[in-house]
């Protein structure tokens, strides 16, 4: 989510539309409380100054619609183009580096304890061999276009694209070699290149 407002949201997500978005995410946790055992979860990539203050918002919103958990990443890679022959260039955006980040979220941690249905709110995207990052075991980022990539951190394919599923089955994707290399990889915390933002020291 971008923004707990339709304003700040349709700002940051150019061309989109927070009312639809909203309505789908109420759709989705309806279907949860059905018939699904999933969990709804938000993720929050509050890199602007005006999304962390939205924060509390988020929660609250999150709350009304009835998601399970606020995943704040603290650290995200911003990837841009920089050329037309489909170069990317990264660059780490730190939102933990905000003056204002603890003290937003220890009133969004205290607004969550008082609401009759708090969504557990979760910190992430920093890593360490100690802390090694989950995400290649137990999720999966799928572009519109059906590209799989490890994760929302990453979040286009031409990054890194792992499979393809207008081509293959999710189960095969999951399991082919590339999946299993990066596996590889952060066990033995080789990090690959993508994922060195990830990694970076909490105080560096
Ligand atoms: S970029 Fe790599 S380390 Fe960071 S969240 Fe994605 S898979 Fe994990």
């Amino acid at each position: 989510m971008g923004g707990a407002s339709k304003a700040t949201y349709e700002k940051v997500r150019k061309g989109s539309d927070f009312d639809a978005v909203v309505h789908h995410i109420e759709k989705f946790c309806e279907l949860k409380r059905k018939k699904a055992r999933t969990k709804v979860r938000m993720v929050c990539v509050a890199s602007r100054q005006e999304l962390l203050m939205e924060l509390p918002d988020l929660i609250r919103l999150a709350s009304r619609l009835g998601v399970d958990q606020v995943r704040i990443k603290q650290r995200i890679i911003q990837w841009e183009n920089v050329s037309d022959s489909g170069k990317y260039l990264s660059r780490s955006l730190r939102l933990d580096s905000n003056p204002n980040y603890r003290k937003v979220l220890g009133e969004a941690q205290r607004l969550s304890k008082n609401l009759r249905m708090p969504p557990r709110i979760v910190t992430a995207g920093i890593h360490s061999p100690s802390h090694p990052c989950l995400q290649p075991w137990n999720s999966m980022y799928i572009s519109t276009e059906g590209k799989v990539i490890p994760c929302c951190t990453m979040g286009i394919p031409e990054t890194w694209c792992l499979g393809d599923l207008t081509q293959e089955k999710l189960a095969e994707i999951w399991n082919n070699r590339a999946y299993r290399e990066l596996r590889k990889q952060i066990r033995s915390n080789e990090i690959p290149e993508p994922c060195k933002a990830c990694y970076l020291s909490a105080d560096c």
